[in-house]
């Protein structure tokens, strides 16, 4: 280890205060989401703005940008030393080129949005979001200009959350998956398997639910003296600091599926804060590599894992000892983890439907960026897509284009990241596959261990030093493809509707 020059020990210095301040809102934001009175949301708010407020010129102050100007003039190119000022460099350039103006007149027509989407749901009506999704769309396409810097306005939003990735890139892949889960979805239907899911419900009351639930995310690796499980009405994980990393769940009493499911997905986000390297705490590459691979993580617990017949072998007689009665052997449980059903509604969707709902949603995105759609065309465009895609109409613009928060919190090109992450999970663990041997034998006893040691030593331990696609190439020799998606996908639909 080479000494830090006064250079980077400034950059280091400052850039700890601004993650600080990241961990004291994400302290907040967490408990506005859990344990907040109700009459506590206003003065919250406050104090949120304030310290965001305050986070924004740290980033944008004239110490940082010299101390940044610094190391990257001295840092050999490729080093460590640089590549923390390159990051530190895309955050400062984003948090300076949106005008204060526009960044407040966005900030009010999120707020505005979010309430006329919850009237407009309320009414399943989306004539009542229709002004100002309308005008949320004119921001972020300001904003998104701002950022581009003379480039495309969409590849600036989806930056934002999956560093590197472009539309262009984006459209293949989601063109194989459409290509290749609507024959596979025919198949579903076309089959006479009718998978029976009575060994998945029944009645599984909160407290063994949870109990099981972080009996699985402590055997999976995650470490309780460093981490939380708690309620909230939308599962999420946040990582406070590496060492303090909170994750919720939400149950329901009839099905054991989207409680346990939901642990292990937020455990598997939980796992990657929980494995950052300790070496680069407080440093610009002290985080995550972005919203795809986060999302890869999760999945590649939740899915991978969680629904593998080698975690059930290990897991039954838990499962049996939580819930007495249940009379599940693993035959007539492990269909039920892998029901294949079109629905209107994208976070209950399985597998093979979920990469759909996600296609649909970028479609729509792009043809809003490149001006093809308007706000009023929304709702005509998703039911059309619906219909092509998944062969359903939603009745109710409820259960249609008004279901997701997200469009009206301005969070465009977030989306992507969902499927991005389903096809990087199959990719990294086809390969822990091969280096592994069968990580099944491992599962059924239990041994969790080398396949977190692998995604540590793949994925958690380089922080945000490499793009989405970089660490791919690392981990697996390949950039992303769907390809290892849909062969998981296929083997499972198979064995589940193959039928005899
Ligand atoms: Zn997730």
């Amino acid at each position: 280890m080479t000494e830090p020059t006064p250079a980077q020990e400034r950059l280091h210095q400052l850039w700890a205060e601004i993650r600080d301040l990241d961990s004291a809102l994400a302290t907040l934001e967490w408990d506005q989401e859990t344990f907040l009175p109700e009459g506590g949301s206003a003065a919250r708010g406050r104090v949120l703005a304030t310290l965001t407020g305050i986070r924004h010129q740290r980033l944008t102050s004239p110490a940082l940008a010299d101390a940044v100007a610094r190391v990257e003039a001295e840092a050999p190119p490729g080093s460590l030393a640089a590549d923390q000022a390159r990051v530190a460099r895309r955050d400062l350039e984003r948090a300076t080129r949106v005008p204060e103006e526009l960044a407040r007149a966005l900030a009010l027509a999120k707020s505005q949005g979010v309430a006329a989407w919850r009237r407009a749901r309320e009414a399943s009506d989306v004539r009542l979001f229709e002004r100002e999704l309308a005008h949320l769309v004119e921001l972020k396409r300001q904003e998104a200009a701002a950022l581009a810097d003379g480039g495309a306005p969409y590849d600036a939003l989806l930056d934002e959350f999956d560093p590197g990735s472009t539309e262009a890139a984006l459209v293949p892949l989601f063109a194989g998956l459409r290509r290749d889960l609507v024959p596979l979805l025919d198949r579903v239907r076309g089959s006479a398997v009718t998978v029976d899911e009575d060994p998945a419900r029944g009645s599984f009351p909160v407290e063994p639910q949870r109990r099981f639930g972080a009996a699985a995310a402590r055997a999976i690796g995650f470490r309780f003296d460093a981490g939380r499980l708690d309620l909230s009405t939308h599962p999420f994980c946040t990582g406070i600091a590496r060492t303090d990393v909170r994750m919720t769940w939400r149950y329901q009493e009839d099905d054991f599926r989207p409680g346990l499911f939901g642990i292990l997905h937020e455990s598997g986000h939980g796992l990657y804060e929980q494995g950052l390297p300790p070496e680069l705490d407080h440093t610009p590459l002290g985080r995550d590599a972005g919203s795809a691979v986060h999302e890869s993580q999760s999945r590649l617990w939740e899915n991978h894992v969680g629904r593998s017949r080698g975690f059930w072998r290990w897991a039954l007689p838990r499962f049996r000892a939580a819930f007495p009665g249940t009379p599940a052997d693993l035959d007539r449980l492990w269909p039920t983890l892998h029901v294949v059903r079109p629905s209107f509604i994208r976070v209950e969707a399985d597998e093979v439907t979920y990469g759909l709902h996600i296609a649909i949603r970028f479609e729509i995105e792009r043809a809003l960026f490149a001006g093809r759609l308007g706000a009023v065309d929304l709702r005509d465009a998703w039911n059309q897509l619906y219909r092509e895609l998944l062969g359903l109409e939603p009745a109710r613009d409820a259960e249609g284009v008004l279901q997701d928060i997200h469009w009206s919190l301005g969070l465009f090109g977030y989306f992507p990241t969902y499927a991005l992450g389903s096809m990087a999970a199959a990719q990294l663990f086809a390969t822990a596959h091969r280096d592994l041997g069968d990580p099944e034998e491992l599962f059924a006893r239990g041994d969790f261990a080398p396949l977190l040691h692998w995604l540590r030593e793949r994925v958690h331990a380089h922080g945000a030093r490499w793009t989405r696609d970089e660490l791919l190439a690392r981990a697996t020799g390949a950039p992303l493809s769907p390809d290892a998606l849909l062969a998981h996908l296929r083997e499972q639909v198979e064995a589940v509707y193959g039928g005899r």
